[in-house]
């Protein structure tokens, strides 16, 4: 238990919109690149919120990155350089090829970081999200403020009454909120339709 750790291990962070994730893994890069470890930092080009080639935390820090399509997209870019560390972002758009790639990364020594949304806005889970967090030898799942009663939050409620699974939005369409007031705001939507 006190030997060190080998240097692949699998780490996820995971939480609601507005929890801060991309703030905290900002923080995980910036400590890689003052370990001098060469890191590949991918995003999927389906998050386009900000910039397409930058990660931005709502506290104003970036870091530039790749934006991609696919999981092959990613293996692609890994295989083109010496790298030691993967980190993903919105890591819930990519599909579960991703899960094996990212295995196949920890046991040849490599340190994977993926971030992304645990559960969509109707608080189920991304399973991509889900089975990474089961092989992660580490996961930090963040909490948010909830809009409505200042409780902890960790579910995104959207706003707009689009049932699409994704659906691209920032605060003009997603808010965070805690459990209760998640169901309270889906009740509440329920009745507008009905009336
Ligand atoms: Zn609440």
């Amino acid at each position: 238990m006190y030997r060190k750790y080998s240097s692949g291990i699998i780490e996820v962070v995971t939480g609601p919109m507005f929890s801060g994730k991309t703030e905290e893994l900002i923080k995980r890069i910036t400590v890689l690149s003052y370990s001098e470890i060469p890191t590949l930092i991918v995003k999927p080009v389906i998050d386009n919120r900000f910039s397409h080639n930058e990660i931005f935390s709502r506290n104003g820090r970036s870091i530039k990155c790749y934006s991609v399509d696919t999981v092959d997209d990613i293996k692609e870019l890994f295989r083109q350089q010496n790298y030691k560390a993967l980190v993903i972002d919105e890591a819930q758009f990519f599909d579960e090829s991703l899960i094996d790639f990212v295995e196949e990364l920890a046991v040849k020594g490599i340190r994977v970081i993926a971030c992304g949304l645990d559960q969509d806005f109707r608080r189920k889970p991304f399973k991509i999200i889900a089975n990474l967090m089961a092989i992660a030898d580490q996961v930090t799942k963040l909490k948010a403020v909830c809009l409505s009663c200042k409780n902890a939050a960790s579910c995104s409620f959207r706003t707009s009454l689009s049932q699409e699974t994704i659906e691209i939005g920032d605060t003009n369409k997603y808010e965070a909120r805690c459990r209760l007031c998640h169901q309270n705001g889906l009740n509440h939507q329920k009745n507008k339709k009905i009336s």
